[in-house]
C-alpha cells in the first residue's frame, strides 16, 4: 500500500512541527503550509493528490474557511478536518457550510486526533473509484488508454507523453463525462483562481489534446466544442450521442 499524504496547515510553527513528526511517525508522508497560498499551491502541485487536510482556521491572509471553500472548488471529497482554537457553535457551522468534513477544537488530545484521521481515510477510501491502485488513475475510452499517474497516453501501438497541465486537463474532462464545461470553470480548476492565462489557452491546450486521444482532431469524437460555452468530453463517443453532427454543434 501506498504511503498515504496530509497536508498540514498550521501557522503556528511549533503545533505545525509536532503534527508532521506526529504523523510521520505513525507512517504518513506530511506537507506542511503556513498559510493559505502555499495549501493551495501545494494542494494543486502535488500529483497523486494528498489523501486528507489538516486545516487551521486562524491564519495570515486567506481565513481557513476561505481555504476550505477553494479546495472544495477543485476536489470536491478529500476530506478536510479543522483543528481550531475556534470553539463558538457558529464557528463550527461555518466551516462545515464550506465543506468541512470534520471539526476539532485546540487544545486536542493527539490519540483522538489520529484516530479521527485513520477513520476519515479508512471511509474516503471505501469511496467507489478512490480505492484502485494510484485513486483509479486510469482510464480508456474508444481505443485510447490514459495513465494520469505515468503522465502516457497509449492508442494503439502510439505512446504519447503529454504535460502535466495536459494530463490535469484530460483529468478534468474524464471526470466530467457528458457534462458541458465552460471555460471559465475549465480555466478555475485546471490552472487555478488566480492563474495569469486566458481562455485561449485552453482552446491551444485542447487542441494538443485532441492530436493525442482523437483519430481525426479536426472532427473530434471524444472532446467536443460547445459553441459559445466550452468543452464536453463523452467517453463513449460522439456517434453514441444523438445527432452530434459536427464539432461545434449547439449543446445546452
Ligand atoms: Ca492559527
Amino acid at each position: 500500500m501506498t504511503q498515504q499524504k496530509l497536508l498540514i496547515v498550521e501557522d503556528e510553527e511549533a503545533l505545525a512541527r509536532g503534527l508532521r513528526f506526529n504523523f510521520e511517525h505513525e507512517g504518513y508522508e506530511v506537507l506542511l503550509a503556513g498559510d493559505g497560498e502555499r495549501a493551495l499551491q501545494l494542494f494543486q502541485e502535488t500529483d497523486p493528490r494528498c489523501d486528507l487536510i489538516i486545516l487551521d482556521l486562524m491564519l495570515p491572509g486567506m481565513s481557513g474557511y476561505e481555504i476550505c471553500r477553494k479546495i472544495r472548488e477543485l476536489d470536491e471529497l478529500v476530506p478536510i478536518l479543522v483543528l481550531s482554537a475556534r470553539t463558538l457553535s457558529e464557528d463550527k457551522t461555518m466551516a462545515f457550510d464550506c465543506g468541512t468534513d470534520q471539526y476539532m477544537t485546540k487544545p486536542f488530545a493527539l490519540p483522538e486526533l489520529l484516530s479521527r484521521v485513520r477513520n476519515l481515510l479508512d471511509r474516503h477510501s471505501r469511496i467507489p473509484g478512490q480505492n484502485q491502485p494510484n485513486n483509479g488513475d486510469t482510464c480508456e475510452f474508444g481505443e485510447v488508454h490514459v495513465d494520469f499517474a505515468r503522465y502516457e497516453i497509449r492508442v494503439g501501438e502510439q505512446v504519447f507523453e503529454p504535460t502535466k497541465t495536459e494530463m490535469d486537463l484530460l483529468r478534468y474532462f474524464v471526470h466530467h463525462d457528458g457534462r458541458v464545461l465552460s471555460r471559465q470553470e475549465i480555466l478555475t480548476h485546471v490552472w487555478g483562481m488566480d492563474a495569469n492565462v486566458t481562455t485561449r489557452t485552453i482552446d491551444n491546450f485542447v487542441m494538443r489534446l485532441r492530436k493525442f486521444i482523437e483519430k481525426n482532431p479536426s472532427d473530434p469524437a471524444f472532446l467536443l466544442s460547445v459553441r459559445g460555452t466550452g468543452y464536453r468530453f463523452v467517453s463513449n463517443g460522439k456517434s453514441a450521442e444523438v445527432s452530434e453532427n459536427d464539432s461545434d454543434s449547439e449543446t445546452d
